[in-house]
């Protein structure tokens, strides 16, 4: 059960639903969370543990993309605590709430700076992956993403077959530009919201901790789902505090109500 400040504040969520024409979500870490990722910030996240990756893995693709394709399939193969993770997690309530939510027409769009393709398994089809999808590869000159197990890995670095520029993992890296079409789709999104909510991420990381503030400037609704509190949790309009697998599910249970 829920308690009843918890209740109120879902309700107050499924009003702001109910009045919005254009609404769009932002998801980080936390929609994951129970899918048994780990987290990169916070206690027990990766990095507090093992320290934020290192930057160079860029600047060895730019100059040898054939030494870390070769390094990526040995990664692959050998596999980090990390991507082992990814490898066995599988779409949790939250995912399959926030699909649910797009197929009522109450949630427009999603950018989301995860990259392990678990919101596509569960069924969204408006997805912006800011810091793309570890399921993919793009090309570094026309830009077109292509199923990674769809590429041919026996000459490295592989090529697109459109164009003939050198692929790499969708995933953008530490150093790396986050590549120039999603970034306008997030831009053409926060624009147009208007109603934005911002689900499990502590929104800190740049570019992506400016759409909320952009939607909220152009005086679109912020609601805020969040075990914990964040950097936005002064200017959000409505503060869920909880899981989003129970809280998100709950959202669509009252929108479901007519
Ligand atoms: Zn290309």
């Amino acid at each position: 059960m829920m308690d009843a400040a918890l209740d109120k504040t879902l309700r107050d969520a499924a009003a702001l639903f109910r009045r919005s024409r254009y609404a769009v979500a932002l998801t980080g870490a936390g929609l994951s969370a129970e899918s048994g990722i780990p987290t990169y910030r916070g206690t027990g996240g990766v990095w507090t543990r093992f320290g934020e990756p290192t930057i160079d893995g860029w600047d060895l693709f730019c100059q040898d993309p054939e030494a870390w394709w070769k390094l990526s399939i040995e990664h692959r193969v050998g596999g980090s605590e990390f991507s082992a993770a990814i490898d066995r997690a599988v779409p949790n309530a939250a995912h399959y709430a926030m699909a649910e939510l797009e197929q009522m027409g109450r949630l427009a769009h999603v950018i989301t700076q995860n990259i392990d393709n678990l919101q596509n398994v569960a069924g969204s089809r408006h997805v912006t992956e800011i810091h793309g999808n570890r399921a993919k590869a793009r090309c570094m000159s026309c830009g077109l993403r292509y199923r990674l197990e769809s590429i041919d890995l026996a000459t490295l670095p592989p090529h697109c077959a459109e164009c003939g520029g050198v692929l790499k993992n969708d995933v953008v890296m530490f150093g790396e530009p986050i590549p120039a079409d999603a970034l306008e789709e997030c831009y053409r999104q926060a624009f147009r919201a208007d109603l934005f909510l911002v689900v499990g991420t502590s929104a800190v990381v740049y570019p992506a901790a400016e759409f909320p503030l952009m939607a909220k400037r152009r005086g679109a609704p912020l609601i805020e789902i969040n075990p914990e509190e964040t950097a936005l949790s002064d200017l959000a309009d409505v503060i869920i505090r909880g899981p989003a697998a129970v809280t998100v599910p709950a959202l669509v249970e009252l929108l479901l109500i007519p």
